[in-house]
């Protein structure tokens, strides 16, 4: 059986954008309350008494936006600097990062993902559904460009950039934003656009396969296949002489359920197994605060571990529906 030893934290259901993917406006959102979201020390807690000693070393600090957490740098910081941790990374939206990147990267965290649908400043303002501008007169794209910049700068590696491709919208850019891999060691990974809490969105062609992306980026430079860096489900490959690589997440168009390795924790304590299936989540929130003993929770989360393969949603995206979950990505913590 696979070994699940990869937790991914959403540390916030909220959010400073609202993707059309993820939270498309109109969306009504019942956002968790203050007194709901696990507190730093509650996560430290289960991360420390249970998630560790049942052999989970990898973290993911996620959302909704986890730049919107307060605390994040004495959290990471806390985090990191536990012995068994091997490796803390975070997948944000880059809004804000620019001023937290140093502090971030010496509180100990190294990896970062950052979202960056779109090289082109309307399309991505389309995308976010935002057209605001900051108080300073920038636009949203300029702050998680220079997010981005600055991340680079202060030394994160492997930094990626996270590209869910999206039909009539940004599928225009996939060679433009390829090419960023060729003189800067970053990492594109396109993402198939999933039908999670979104399915108005995701009706004709909700989404573009992975073989065809990479077709169009072979047909202009060529590709060979390149060396996996992190733990996640990408394909890599390489456009010939590029500093970095490319990687497609095909979790529409292949089933990569039998080399899960990850479980998922919400921002309200719910340990859950899958990231498409509601079966077999645990409360891990309202057992902390009743006083349930750390064995008992150890147990009930090796017990997961040992059902989690038949939980496992074991189905690719069939073509014919739109799927049914309840919560969308921004909420379960992608
Ligand atoms: N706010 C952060 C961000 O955008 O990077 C972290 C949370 S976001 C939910 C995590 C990742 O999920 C992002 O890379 C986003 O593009 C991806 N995502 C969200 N909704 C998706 C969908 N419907 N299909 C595929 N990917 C999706
Ligand atoms: Fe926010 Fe990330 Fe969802 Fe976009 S993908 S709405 S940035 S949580």
């Amino acid at each position: 059986m696979n070994q699940v030893d990869y937790l991914r934290i959403s540390l916030i259901d909220r959010c400073n954008f609202r993707c059309q993917y993820c939270m498309p406006e109109g969306t009504e959102l019942d956002y968790i309350l203050k007194q709901n979201l696990l507190t730093n020390q509650e996560l430290l807690t289960l991360i420390q008494e249970v998630f560790i000693p049942v052999g989970f070393t990898r973290f993911r600090l996620t959302g909704g936006e986890p730049l919107l957490r307060p605390g994040l740098v004495e959290l990471v910081e806390a985090m990191a600097s536990l012995p068994e941790t091997q490796d803390i990374s975070m997948t944000t939206n880059g809004f804000l990062l620019a001023p937290v990147a140093q502090n971030l990267y010496n509180a100990g965290l190294r990896r970062i993902n950052i979202s960056l649908d779109s090289l082109d400043s309307d399309t991505f303002n389309q995308i976010i559904g935002n057209k605001k501008i900051d108080h300073r007169g920038r636009s949203q794209w300029q702050n998680v460009w220079d997010g981005i910049q600055t991340a680079y700068q202060v030394g994160f590696d492997p930094l990626k950039l996270n590209v869910v491709v999206i039909p009539g919208i940004n599928d225009c850019e996939i060679l433009d934003l390829a090419a960023l891999t060729i003189h800067k060691k970053w990492h594109v990974r396109f993402i198939e656009f999933m039908p999670i809490g979104n399915s108005e969105l995701f009706t004709g062609k909700g989404w573009i396969a992975s073989a065809e992306i990479r077709q169009q980026i072979r047909d202009r430079w060529g590709l060979t296949e390149a060396e996996v860096c992190g733990n996640g489900p990408a394909d890599i490959f390489k456009i010939p002489g590029a500093q970095g690589t490319l990687g497609f997440i095909s979790q529409m168009s292949e089933c990569f359920c039998d080399k899960c390795n990850r479980v998922r924790l919400s921002a309200d304590g719910w340990l859950r197994p899958c990231l498409l299936n509601e079966t077999g989540q645990i409360d891990l929130k309202t057992a902390l605060r009743q006083g349930v003993s750390m064995t008992t929770l150890r147990e009930q989360l090796q017990e997961l571990l040992t059902v989690k393969s038949e939980i496992n949603f074991k189905q690719r995206y069939s073509g014919t529906t739109t799927g049914n979950y309840s919560r969308t990505m921004s909420q379960i913590g992608g």
